[in-house]
C-alpha cells in the first residue's frame, strides 16, 4: 500500500521517497506489479492519474538489474533499451523532466526528442548514450531514417496518450517505429498502452502490439 513495500531498486526508492510520493495511485497500484511481473498492459488513464510514473517506475528498475545495460557502447548509432512515445513535444518534455528525476543516480539514462525543435543537440545528447529514450513520433522516425537510433534493444515500449497520437495523424509514424522493435520476438519486449479513451481504433493497435495483455481501467 505504499511504496516502501515495493522493491524497485533502493535507489529508485530513494527517488521515489525524495519525490515526496508515499502511496500509489489507482493506476500506479495496479499497473506497476503487472509491469514488474513482465505482462504486458493496456491501461485506460486520464491525465492527472499518476500514469507518467506507472510507466516509468518498472522501467527504470528493469534497467537498474539489467546487466547487460552497462555494457553496450556508445557511438553514433543510439541503442535505447527503452521507449516512450508521447503525443507533443510539451508532453514529451514533461515526461523527460518527472523520468530524470526518478533515475537520478540510478546510472539510467533518459534522452528526449521532440519536432519544432533543432535536431542537433538532440543528436550530441544521444551519442552521449541513451537507456530511456522520450520521443514524439515524428522526430523519432527523422531519427530513425537517418540511422543515428536503431530499436533493436528496445525492451520496454510505452504508447502515452495514444488516443491523442492517432487523433494527431501519427498511426503511419508508429506503425513503422513499432515494426523496427521486432528483432527480439513480441514476447520479449514488453509494453504499456495508455489511453484516455478505448475506440475500436485503440483496441486494434493493442491487439497489433501486445501480446496477450492486461487490461486495466482506473
Ligand atoms: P501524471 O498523471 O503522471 O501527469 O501525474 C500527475 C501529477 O501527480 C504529477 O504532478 C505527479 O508528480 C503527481 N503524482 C503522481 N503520482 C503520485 C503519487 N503516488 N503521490 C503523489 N503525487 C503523485
Amino acid at each position: 500500500n505504499t511504496f516502501a513495500e515495493i522493491d524497485l531498486g533502493e535507489a529508485l526508492n530513494q527517488n521515489i521517497r525524495r519525490c515526496k510520493y508515499v502511496k500509489p495511485t489507482p493506476v500506479q497500484r495496479h499497473a506497476i506489479p503487472i509491469s514488474l511481473a513482465g505482462r504486458d498492459l493496456m491501461a485506460c488513464a486520464q491525465t492527472g492519474s499518476g500514469k507518467t510514473a506507472a510507466f516509468c517506475f518498472p522501467i527504470i528498475s528493469g534497467i537498474m538489474k539489467d546487466q547487460f545495460a552497462q555494457r553496450r557502447p556508445r557511438g553514433r548509432v543510439a541503442f535505447p533499451l527503452a521507449l516512450i512515445l508521447s503525443p507533443t513535444r510539451e508532453l514529451s518534455m514533461q515526461i523527460h523532466e518527472e523520468a530524470r528525476k526518478f533515475a537520478y543516480q540510478t546510472g539510467v539514462k533518459v534522452v528526449v526528442a521532440y519536432g519544432g525543435a533543432p535536431i542537433s543537440q538532440q543528436l550530441r545528447e544521444l551519442e552521449r548514450g541513451v537507456d530511456i529514450l522520450v520521443a514524439t513520433p515524428g522526430r523519432l522516425v527523422d531519427l530513425l531514417e537517418r540511422a543515428r537510433v536503431s530499436l533493436e534493444l528496445i525492451k520496454y515500449l510505452a504508447l502515452d496518450e495514444a488516443d491523442r497520437m492517432l487523433d494527431m495523424g501519427f498511426e503511419p509514424q508508429i506503425r513503422k517505429i513499432v515494426e523496427q522493435m521486432d528483432m527480439p520476438p513480441p514476447g520479449v519486449r514488453q509494453t504499456m498502452l495508455f489511453s484516455a479513451t478505448f475506440p475500436k481504433e485503440i483496441q486494434r493497435l493493442a491487439s497489433d502490439f501486445l501480446s496477450t495483455y492486461i487490461f486495466l481501467a482506473v
